[in-house]
């Protein structure tokens, strides 16, 4: 056997040949970008090369990277056991953190099945729906109401739901019983419209459609309440209660999908706080663990868990298992970075510090491209028009923000970009003096790049 390549080789393209990002490899090889080392807020690629993770790492970092509450607590849990029997039972761990979840979950969240992912842990939702109807007498009742410019993931299922097209076209035809509805895309309404005289037709459309759809046979409404894809859609403040609402009526499941919002980003725990509406399953990924490990988690309301509980001749449980789910180095990452949240009050930190890059963000309006600023605490996106009145985007030879993400790149300063917006999601730990060399990096980069399409 071979050894392994060193750190150095893997930037050549006979190496690089040999694996899968997402992203055209012919393309990425030609200025590949490998991290090397992380701590606090910054990365540091493999040329030593400092970054401002402004997006911690994609919406995952929470508590900052080099942690050592964190890491501290998986390497005990290394120390103890790294993996436990769970076709058999589960561990203790994985029942702390299920209900340390659970007292800090809104209303009765208080029962929690644990997966690895975002998309595993959205698809765990759709069956978790699915099988709650079949047990409650509703067999019928399967299909996913979701939204276009929705991301819930990558696997087959959660692909289904999703509803960026791009992401979809090639793995088509997707799962049946995924129906999509338009987003409370304000900015750009789909319907023409403006707030608040619109009446807020994209959530009294949902209701539409479940009745077009026949009650009987949608099991659940899934969303993002602040949906990323598609440039931080952060719907109008009636959307969620009225979306509650229409699922009480028809006695359909709402699923929040917080893989992103949830674990303080929003300035709340949950966005669920901060919309003030309570779901009826709440999804969690990325910030969970902090990034320390894969972890993700379904938490259902407590009459739904209990619709699961009862003799085992009639009632199977909840049919749904994966080989890591509670993994007992996740459970430990998981809870200490909780303990990091809760103990440091980031969620105060992310509501001052969120408020002060928001600040610093609206100043950067000066160079006459910014359309919209949208989010909540550190979770913001900012879309670029050619003109600020009639809204009109650059043109497709100018993809404004990919050009702007990748200037500030060059300097030092991780953001997320498509072509038309970009957004900023830092670790909740970032102070405000870090906030001001984002605001300054990004504020750079645009006039750079103004000044070169002028040219
Ligand atoms: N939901 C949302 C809102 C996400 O942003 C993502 C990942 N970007 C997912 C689900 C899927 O998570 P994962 O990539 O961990 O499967």
């Amino acid at each position: 056997m071979s050894d392994i390549i060193t750190e150095k080789q893997t930037l050549e393209e006979r190496y690089l040949r040999q694996i899968f990002i997402r992203d055209q490899m012919a393309e990425f090889v030609k200025d590949p970008f490998v991290m090397k080392g992380a701590d606090g807020v910054y990365y540091t690629d493999i040329d030593g090369k400092r970054y401002l993770d402004a997006i911690a790492g994609i919406f995952v970092a929470s508590v900052g990277h080099n942690n050592r509450r964190v890491i501290d607590a998986i390497k005990a849990q290394l120390d103890t056991m790294a993996f436990a029997p769970v076709y058999h039972g589960t561990n203790a761990l994985a029942i702390q953190l299920a209900n340390k979840l659970a007292e800090i979950a809104p209303g009765d969240l208080s029962a929690v099945k644990f997966c690895c992912g975002g998309s595993e842990a959205n698809e765990t939702a759709f069956k978790m729906a699915r099988q709650y109807h079949k047990l409650s007498g509703h067999p019928n009742k399967f299909k996913v109401i979701s939204r276009y410019q929705s991301w819930h993931g990558g696997t087959f299922g959660a692909l289904s739901a999703s509803g960026v097209r791009s992401r979809r076209v090639d793995s088509e035809p997707l799962a049946a019983g995924f129906v999509h509805v338009f987003p409370p895309y304000c900015y750009r309404c789909p319907f023409g419209k403006e707030y608040p005289s619109c009446n807020i037709t994209c959530a009294g459309l949902i209701e539409d459609t479940i009745i077009m759809e026949d009650p009987e046979t949608v099991a659940a409404v899934i969303v993002e309440p602040i949906g990323h894809t598609g440039g931080v859609i952060d719907p109008p403040p009636e959307y969620l209660p009225q979306l509650r609402e229409f699922c009480d009526r028809y006695n359909v499941l709402l699923i929040f999908d917080e893989i992103i919002t949830g674990m303080g980003r929003t300035g709340e725990l949950f966005a669920a706080d901060t919309f003030g509406v309570l779901p009826d399953l709440i999804c969690l990924g990325k910030g969970l663990s902090g990034g320390y490990t894969p972890l993700s988690a379904v938490l259902c309301r407590r009459p739904i868990a209990d619709i699961f509980w009862g003799d085992k001749t009639t009632n199977p449980g909840f049919v749904s298992g994966h080989t890591y789910e509670g993994n007992p180095i996740a459970c430990a990452a998981g809870l200490a970075t909780i303990a990091e949240i809760i103990e440091n009050d980031l969620c105060a930190n992310v509501r001052k510090v969120g408020s002060h890059l928001r600040e610093g963000l609206e100043g950067l309006r000066k160079h006459g491209i910014i359309g919209d600023i949208r989010g909540k605490g550190m979770f913001i996106g900012v879309e670029f028009v050619r003109d600020l009145v009639t809204k009109e985007k650059f043109p497709d030879d100018i993809p404004i923000a990919t050009l702007i993400g990748k200037r500030a790149l060059d300097k030092g300063l991780l953001l997320r970009f498509d072509p038309h917006w970009l957004s900023i999601g830092p670790p909740l730990i970032l102070t405000e003096s870090q906030a001001d060399d984002i605001v300054s990096i990004f504020d750079e980069s645009i006039s750079e790049v103004l000044q070169e399409i002028k040219n």
